[in-house]
This record gives C-alpha cells, sequence and structure tokens, in this order.
C-alpha cells in the first residue's frame, strides 16, 4: 500500500554560537553543493545516480571541510534535486542561492521529546526544539505505531530562525463504513455540496413513500472566494506596475521589471492563503467517512473552459481557481482517513435537469438553468445531484438510496438551494474603503455590483426571475436548510 508523507516544521532555539556554526556549516553545504553541480553540469547531459557522483567528486567536496554526513547529503541534493530535475526540463546553467541541508541519522538524534543533539561544523550541541501541535500530532501517531519517522531532517533558515523539518510516512488509515455520500463541486468562488445521510436512510429503502419520507439529503455551500481573491491580488499588482513605471528616451518601461515590484510582489500572501483555503476545503469534505463523489477533472480542466470564455479578465480568474489542487488535496486527505473518492466523468452534468432528465437553456447567462418544465435550478446544484445520479451505479450497495433520495426531490427543492447558492456568491462585505484595500481604478463592469445597495443582485441579466427565486424561497427557509461556512471573513475585502 502506498504511504503518504508529512512534513512538519519545528523552531530550533540557537544560542548566538550555535547559530554562528550553524551559518558555517550551511555556506559550506552551498560552496559543496555548487561545487558538485558545475562538475557535473559540465560532463553530464543526462541523468546521474548520486553513487557514480560520489565517486567522482568526493575528493572536490571533502576540500570544505565539511562533517562526513554532511559532505554526502550535498553531493546527494546536488544530484537528487538540482542536476537531474535540470537535466529533465532544461534552462540556465543551475546556480545554488540557499540550501537547506539535509542531516541523516549519523548527524542527528532525538534527545528526550524535546531536544535534539545535532552535529554541526565544530562539533554536537544539544538544541532544544520549539514543540507545537502538529509535531505532537505525528510524534503520537509514531508511539502508536501509526506513523514512522524517517531518519532524515533538514534544516531551513529563515533569517535568524532555524526550523528542523523532519518527515513523516504515514499508514493509511482502513477504510471505514461511510455514513454519507457526499457530491461535491469547485467553482469559482464556492464549492457546493450535496449529502445524502446514509444514517437516516439505510433502513428506510424498503418502505419508502414519495409523500412521507422526507429525502434525507441537504446542500452546503462552502464560500471560498478564490475568484475574487485571484481578482483583488490581481488589481494591485496591476496598480503597483502602473505607479512604477518609467519612461526612458520616449520608451515606457513597464513598471512590473523593477527591482521595487518584485520586492513588493514577494510580501502578497496570495499563494499562502490560497493554500489555506484550499486545506480548509479539503478538511471539511474528508472529516466524517463518506463516499466523496466528484468530476474527474482531466489533466488541465482550466484550460478547457476558458476556451469558453472570451472576456480576458474572467479567464484570469479561472486559470486562478486551484480545482486541481483542491481535488488533489481532498485526495491525498481521503486516503490518509480511510475515505473513499469516486470519480465521475464530467459529461453534461450541468445541463441535464436533475430532476426531469431533460436538457435545460440558460437563458439568462451561464448560471441559471431552465428546465423546458417550467422551473429554474443553478448550474451547481445540478451538476452535484447529477454526479450522484451518475454514481449510483457504481455504489452497489448503497446505489438505490441514492436513486430514491434523488427521485423524490422536488423542483421546490432546487429553488430553494438555487437560492441559497446564489445568496452565498454574493459578496458577503461591500467593499471598505482604506488605503490597504484600495484596489485602483476600478475594472470597469466587473466591480459594479460590488457598490450595489444590498439585496439586490449581482448577476447580469435576468435579475428579476433570480429575485423572484430568492422571495418565493423566503431567507428563513434557507438559513434552515443548510449550514453556511464562510471560511473567510468576507475575504475579499480584507488583503
Ligand atoms: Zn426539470
Amino acid at each position: 500500500m502506498s504511504t503518504l508523507k508529512r512534513s512538519v516544521a519545528v523552531p530550533l532555539l540557537l544560542d548566538g554560537n550555535v547559530l554562528a556554526d550553524y551559518l558555517e556549516l550551511e555556506r559550506k553545504y552551498r560552496q559543496a553543493k555548487q561545487t558538485v553541480l558545475d562538475y557535473l553540469v559540465e560532463r553530464y547531459r543526462a541523468r546521474v545516480s548520486y553513487f557514480k557522483a560520489w565517486h567522482e567528486v568526493k575528493e572536490l567536496v571533502r576540500q570544505y571541510g565539511l562533517p562526513f554526513a554532511y559532505q554526502q547529503q550535498a553531493v546527494k541534493d546536488a544530484v537528487e534535486t538540482t542536476f537531474n530535475a535540470w537535466v529533465e526540463t532544461g534552462g540556465v546553467r543551475p546556480t545554488v542561492r540557499r540550501v537547506s541541508p539535509y542531516a541523516d541519522e549519523r548527524a542527528w538524534r532525538m534527545e528526550g521529546q524535546t531536544a535534539i543533539s545535532i552535529r554541526l561544523m565544530n562539533g554536537r550541541h544539544i538544541v532544544d526544539l520549539w514543540p507545537h501541535k502538529r509535531f505532537w500530532k505525528y510524534e503520537w501517531l509514531v508511539i502508536t505505531g501509526r506513523a514512522r519517522r524517517v531518519n532524515t531532517i533538514r534544516l531551513k533558515r529563515t533569517r535568524n530562525r532555524v526550523y528542523a523539518i523532519f518527515t513523516y510516512e504515514l499508514t493509511p488509515e482502513e477504510g471505514k463504513k461511510p455514513l454519507a455520500i457526499t457530491a461535491f463541486d469547485v467553482n469559482e468562488n464556492t464549492v457546493v455540496v450535496a449529502r445524502i445521510d446514509l444514517r437516516k436512510t439505510v433502513d428506510k429503502v424498503a418502505q419508502w413513500n414519495r409523500d412521507k419520507i422526507i429525502p434525507p439529503i441537504s446542500l452546503h455551500v462552502f464560500r471560498t472566494d478564490f475568484g475574487r481573491l485571484a481578482k483583488r491580488y490581481d488589481a494591485i499588482r496591476r496598480k503597483w506596475a502602473k505607479e512604477l513605471s518609467i519612461e526612458i528616451n520616449g520608451r515606457r518601461i513597464p513598471g512590473t521589471t523593477t527591482r521595487e515590484f518584485r520586492k513588493r510582489a514577494k510580501r502578497l500572501r496570495e499563494r499562502n492563503r490560497k493554500r489555506d483555503r484550499v486545506n480548509k476545503v479539503a478538511h471539511e469534505l474528508t472529516k466524517e467517512p463518506a463516499v466523496l463523489v466528484t468530476e474527474d477533472l482531466g489533466k488541465r480542466p482550466q484550460e478547457e473552459m476558458i476556451q469558453r470564455k472570451r472576456d480576458k479578465e474572467l479567464r484570469h480568474r479561472v486559470k486562478q481557481t486551484p480545482m486541481k489542487a483542491v481535488l488533489n488535496r481532498v485526495e491525498d486527505k481521503a486516503k490518509e482517513r480511510g475515505v473513499r473518492l469516486v470519480l465521475v466523468s464530467s459529461r453534461k452534468n450541468s445541463r441535464i435537469c436533475p430532476i426531469h432528465g431533460v436538457e435545460m437553456t440558460f437563458p439568462l447567462g451561464p448560471k441559471l438553468g431552465f428546465c423546458p418544465r417550467g422551473h429554474w435550478v443553478h448550474r451547481d446544484v445540478t451538476s452535484t445531484l447529477n454526479m450522484l445520479r451518475k454514481v449510483a451505479d457504481e455504489l452497489k450497495e448503497y446505489g438505490e438510496v441514492v436513486r430514491k433520495t434523488l427521485d423524490a426531490l422536488d423542483e421546490k427543492t432546487l429553488e430553494k438551494w438555487t437560492a441559497l447558492v446564489i445568496q452565498t456568491e454574493r459578496p458577503a462585505v461591500l467593499a471598505r474603503a482604506s488605503p490597504m484595500t484600495q484596489p485602483g481604478p476600478p475594472l470597469g463592469r466587473e466591480r459594479a455590483p460590488m457598490s450595489r445597495p444590498r439585496g439586490t443582485s449581482a448577476l447580469q441579466g435576468g435579475e428579476e426571475a433570480i429575485e423572484g427565486i430568492l422571495q418565493n424561497s423566503g431567507s428563513s427557509l434557507i438559513a434552515s436548510t443548510a449550514a453556511k461556512i464562510y471560511f473567510t471573513n468576507g475575504g475579499c475585502s480584507k488583503l
């Protein structure tokens, strides 16, 4: 069975002398790694094995006076992480800027639970760790035999703080009996989830009666704001680019090429925030034992979608939506937690009416589908329900439950859910005016909905129809049918 890897960075409490010793080690390690790289780049154009390289360069590396274990790790690092990757991708000659030395079992060991003994340039030191929850979590798994701590750690420095990065190999949990069948659909700003509760249903299938049993299915909308996040950061970058552009001899040099721009861009937290939200979605989806269902996205899901969208800005945002990242993360977590994930084909999922099975039209734009039998359904609601229908055949023992549940749905429920999705998609907090959140010049029509009075629709066209749906269903109903989970505190307004 495949194992799962998890890394944990734990800060080391170093005094001045030990820190100086570490810095010396880091410098020598970097020089050694660079020397090895230069040697290999001169001579080879194909992948090289560590043993071959070590044999050839060990004399060269010895001159730096590194402890023997680190000499070998520097060569391994140069060969395996840098040189072989360069051979595969090509490009400019690799240079080593920053290194994170590997320390194998000869160079370090645990000293009790909260300290390590580590060999640096001038000798061994006992160094206290600054342990945290995540570290204890994996140490506990090691103690109880569900994980293994890898013998090699990595040392990594940011400014004056040095971290020890521990790696753990987890044994995936056994498959558990599912409590629910859950289909999810990742969109620009939301993840829509349809959940069939198995505990409430399994025993009732036999005496199922359409009039008496309320279908045990609920719809949840997770708000992620991936699209809005990308849009805001994009606006900030564009504003800086404009501010920093200069004119030399009548030629305009774009601000993006300046040092100042790169400096500022480096401080933006876009990637971290996106990763955070991806992790939270994955956690929410996998925290109960369930059968998870979603669309098979193919290799590059965004490219297909982009081809259909002509608006340049929208295209950028679609590209920024980390659909594949969410799926990969869910897959990984599901494996760790013993949750089953089933992929279904994405064919026509959002175009067929989930009740009547006929093709819908989209007269009011891409989001709202109109069924020829005279009712409206949101595209995301449609696709999650159709995923469930598709998976019914694959789930032998639960297929019947899924089919019966879906058959018991009525138009009224669909409209209620549609209203829920539309409401969650709207910006939760109107743009606040503060120097940090100023996105620069208005972005044209895309921004217009943000400054509308509360309670009017943000979608273009067909607003009356949408308002109608919202009013018919009533907001109290909406609140009671589904839990709205906000990951972000109005993510778009706080940067
Ligand atoms: Zn219909």
